[in-house]
């Protein structure tokens, strides 16, 4: 079986927060509905593991583009085609959920990775901070705050949990 790539949620937002300036490689699996193909495994894994998914979703209701929507799941999804990256929502969220760097108007493609390209798979991991992305043959293991997010990608990540 192929490994899986992790990464670590919570280091890279150490490794943030020591380095502003530091520009972040992009991962990419597959075109998500009205993503235009720009939507990131970060911000997947963000609005997935990350988020309180809060009952009244200060987020949506902030949106001039009416951008995000819950899914069935309770999950945000942002619609790229429609987001005018005004970051509101990045403002009024609560708990400090996205980074920024989503919302840029215009990427930087040499910042993006293919992760269906396995020399695209190694050169994404060399250009991310160090001890964030790896490859790994762990599972899920929620006892250790690993959560399976596709078929490929495992994110270390501290979920909130009400129960
Ligand atoms: S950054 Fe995009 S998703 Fe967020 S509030 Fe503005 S338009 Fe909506
Ligand atoms: S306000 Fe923040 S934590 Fe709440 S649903 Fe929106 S992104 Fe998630």
């Amino acid at each position: 079986m192929a490994q899986m790539l992790l990464i670590d949620m919570i280091r890279l937002r150490e490794a943030m927060a020591e380095n502003h300036d530091i520009k972040l490689p992009e991962a990419l699996f597959y075109p998500t509905a009205n993503s235009n193909g720009l939507k990131t495994v970060r911000e997947l894994a963000v609005f997935r593991f990350t988020c309180r998914k809060c009952e009244d979703a200060p987020c949506i209701a902030a949106c001039p583009a009416e951008a995000l929507e819950k899914d069935e799941e309770g999950i945000i999804n942002r619609h790229t085609n429609l987001c005018i990256s005004c970051k509101s929502c990045v403002t009024i969220c609560p708990f400090g959920t996205m980074m920024t760097d989503f919302f840029r108007h215009h990427r930087n493609k040499d910042l993006y990775y293919d992760l269906t390209d396995n020399n695209d798979i190694d050169r994404f991991i060399s250009s991310c901070p160090p001890g964030t992305v790896s490859l790994t043959d762990m599972k899920e293991s929620p006892e250790d705050n690993i959560y399976k997010l596709n078929e490929r990608v495992l994110i270390k990540e501290l979920m909130y949990k009400t129960d």
